[in-house]
């Protein structure tokens, strides 16, 4: 079951790829090209030292979900790197509409990257760098796979490695300090799971491998204040919980008070409120989807439809 499945309805007429293009479009160097073909330098420094931020945006049922939001987002991460971005939100939102459009997308992973870029002359001060902004459309990607749906994510507390400090990398920017959240899959693979959740040095929940997590604790649904990301997925089931008078709270959050949850989920873009139904191999509950976690997943979906949120992409003819 996906969200997909929820909202039935309107037929749309099918869209379809530029010839090339079906397994996604790339923005590079001001060109749209084929994303099995898009290539970047070897030399530029998002890639050789991780200096970089990116963002990425979903597209469900033809329509861009809280694009602004995400764009809004980016630009303060690049602001926050001392990145230059050279295109302006508006430009932005053209280029990742082009993209789906040549991609013939209706459900979509669109990400947004922006790099240091290359060094002019071989002069190693940063701020001489020419910033440079890639972007690319694929289908959607379900960090859970869609026949996981109803099984939930089989998740690990990580012991053998711990979140990167927020005073060395600021985890509010989206980055690609992947070390520690990679390690943390390795661990989680090693004892039979596949999502890790890191904690900080004081012991609190953060967040995993692109995900937030929030516990439901005596009815009060709790995610970590600090120390992740600022998810635009976890913004929008604060938002629904408030509307639901489920009351959602961001707090520091001990391990032990995660494992109190009678129900935990995890929240991203990559497939909206995923249920966590195992945690160290042991049944989370009665190891089931649980009723506020379902009802919250159903919500998400709706909430795709609504103009508020929604920015629907124009395929053409
Ligand atoms: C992208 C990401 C998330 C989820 O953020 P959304 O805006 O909900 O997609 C959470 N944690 C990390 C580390 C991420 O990179």
């Amino acid at each position: 079951m996906s969200g997909g499945g929820m909202s039935g309805g309107a037929v749309r007429a099918p869209v379809r790829a530029r010839t090339g293009f079906e397994d996604g479009a790339a923005f590079v160097d001001g060109r749209i090209v084929p994303i099995g073909a898009a290539t970047i330098s070897i030399v530029d420094t998002g890639f050789s030292r991780s200096d970089v931020t990116y963002d990425v945006v979903g597209v469900w049922q033809g329509a861009f979900f809280r694009l602004d939001d995400h764009l809004e987002r980016f630009e303060s991460s690049c602001r926050s790197l001392r990145l230059r971005l050279p295109h302006t939100r508006e430009e932005m939102a053209a280029i990742l509409a082009d993209l789906v459009r040549t991609a013939g997308l209706r459900d979509s992973y669109v990400e947004t990257i922006c790099t240091r870029g290359v060094s002019r002359k071989g002069v190693r001060d940063p701020r001489t760098f020419e910033n440079r902004f890639y972007a690319y459309a694929v289908p959607f990607v379900w960090l859970l796979p869609e026949a996981d749906a109803e099984t939930g994510m089989d998740a690990v507390i990580a012991r053998t490695v711990q979140r990167i400090p927020t005073t060395s990398v600021d985890p509010t920017v989206k980055n690609f300090h992947w070390a520690d959240l990679t390690r943390g899959l390795y661990e989680a693979y090693d004892r039979g799971a596949r999502y890790p959740i890191l904690l900080d040095a004081d012991g609190n929940v953060t967040e995993g491998a692109g995900y937030n997590v929030f516990a439901l604790v005596d009815g009060r649904l709790l995610t970590p204040a600090s120390g992740t990301l600022e998810g635009i997925t976890r913004r929008t089931v604060m938002e629904l919980a408030e509307r639901e008078g489920i009351p959602a709270e961001l707090v520091a959050l001990p391990e032990a008070t995660f494992r109190q949850g009678a129900e935990l989920f995890a929240t991203t873009t990559a497939g909206g409120v995923m249920p966590i139904t195992s945690l160290d191999g042991e049944p989370v509950g009665d190891g089931t989807v649980g009723p506020v976690t379902r009802r919250l997943r159903e919500l998400y979906w709706e909430a795709h439809a609504d103009p508020r949120y929604a920015t629907p992409v124009d395929y053409g003819a």
